[in-house]
């Protein structure tokens, strides 16, 4: 029999408030494609405390009912007992990684947390895709390979600018892949957030937030990545990603690291900070007509922040007329690197994304790379997909 070996594992007062009520069940992708309580949140939290509590081993059927879980924490977001189960979640599988290690794991924590923090290798990375882009590869590259890959933007990353005036600092968290597949997003929030009056910083020292990596299990990678970002941030007002995974993580660095709190504190995705300026008159809401956007919540948005309006918000100030891709808000199946572990699950999950989205427009918005990656990868024909404040500030651009 076992029990927990490590600091982060779940704690009793985080079980116990679980009552077992059965109310988060229809809200779990999981528990919805195969109805087994095992594979639901309930059933997932009993098995933790079975574990806890000495009754159940930390075997294979434990790590199998841990990992199959998304961590898109919808059954949080429901739960009337308000049981922390992304926290719970990520402390079961750094239970996994200390008492069941195999080398595998150890290889996988190591590439999220050194490779993708390294910006060398990330350019090199992005040089070949921009290489593969230009010499059309991606155009004969099969499926959901060849879709994924022309979605990329590998554009110039974002760069600091010069930090004139006066007014409040925000520290913008530009991401490991964000800043180089996505760069149009963070010149977006730069060139949104000077027009507003903030100073903007980029602290070279930044790195990954470490979300990929704690999801993982890997919360020792997790805590070093942690503990560079609060050094680099040191001086700012308050901290702004514009990946919702990377801001939902930031909020949660007063549990993966003690010094953590102060940073967590401030943090905010770009979403909310855009949609708070434009409410309090500093960014504008234009009266253009922009036609319909298909808008996803990302979990880390929906369900981890349960902040569903300000990018709504903000497309509406852009003159977009809102469709929601997904009332339900059923995670798309991407969820960090589940789609790599876990393919015919996430696929499936992608897919009825996709035939949710299709035909009802052109244009999907959606705020985090990973779930734009996997719907375009998903969807037949070419949509086009962007970030809402890449679409706010181009209307404002065309709005002259
Ligand atoms: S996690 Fe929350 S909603 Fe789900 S069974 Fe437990 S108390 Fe009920
Ligand atoms: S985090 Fe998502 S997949 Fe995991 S138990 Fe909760 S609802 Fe189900």
């Amino acid at each position: 029999m076992t029990a927990w070996v490590t600091d982060f594992a779940p704690t009793t007062a985080e079980l116990n408030s679980c009552v077992a009520c059965g109310l988060c069940l229809p809200h779990c992708p999981t528990f919805r494609l195969t109805g087994l309580e095992s594979a639901s949140p309930r059933g997932r939290i009993a098995a933790m405390k079975g574990v806890a509590e000495g009754v159940l081993d930390l075997d294979a059927d434990f790590e199998e009912a841990m990992t199959f879980c998304l961590n898109c924490r919808a059954c949080e977001a429901v739960c009337p007992s308000m049981v922390p189960f992304g926290r719970a979640m990520e402390g079961a599988r750094a239970e996994i990684t200390a008492q069941r290690p195999t080398a595998r794991r150890r290889l996988r924590h190591l590439l999220l947390g050194r490779l993708l923090s390294n910006r060398g290798l990330v350019g090199l990375a992005t040089d070949g895709v921009r290489v593969m882009q230009r010499l059309g590869v991606s155009r004969i590259l099969p499926g959901r390979l060849g879709r994924g890959l022309r979605g990329l933007r590998p554009l110039r990353p974002v760069r600091a600018p010069a930090l004139n005036g006066s007014g409040p600092t925000i520290g913008l968290l530009v991401g490991c892949v964000m800043n180089k597949w996505f760069s149009g997003v963070n010149t977006a929030a730069v060139e949104l957030l000077t027009r507003a009056g903030y100073r903007v910083a980029i602290p070279g020292e930044q790195t990954c937030c470490g979300a990929l990596v704690v999801h993982d299990g890997g919360i020792d990678e997790g805590r070093r990545l942690a503990a560079i970002n609060i050094r680099a941030f040191d001086n700012v007002d308050r901290v702004v990603a514009t990946a919702a995974g990377c801001s939902a993580h930031l909020k949660s660095y007063g549990k993966v690291i003690s010094e953590g709190a102060q940073i967590a504190a401030g943090a905010a995705d770009i979403t909310q900070v855009i949609a708070e300026l434009i409410a309090s008159g500093k960014l504008p809401t234009l009266a253009a007509d922009s036609g319909d956007v298909v808008l996803h919540d990302p979990c880390h948005l929906r369900h981890a922040q349960r902040s569903t309006e300000p990018p709504r918000q903000i497309l509406r100030a852009a003159g977009y007329h809102v469709i929601d891709a997904d009332p339900e808000g059923l995670c798309c199946g991407a969820a960090g690197i589940y789609s790599l572990l876990r393919p015919a699950t996430s696929r499936e999950l992608g897919t009825r994304l996709a035939n949710l989205i299709d035909d009802r427009g052109e244009l999907v918005a959606t705020s985090n790379p990973g779930c734009e990656m996997q719907i375009r990868s998903h969807l037949d024909r070419g949509y086009r997909i962007a970030h809402p404040i890449e679409l706010y500030l181009e209307a404002i651009r065309s709005s002259g």
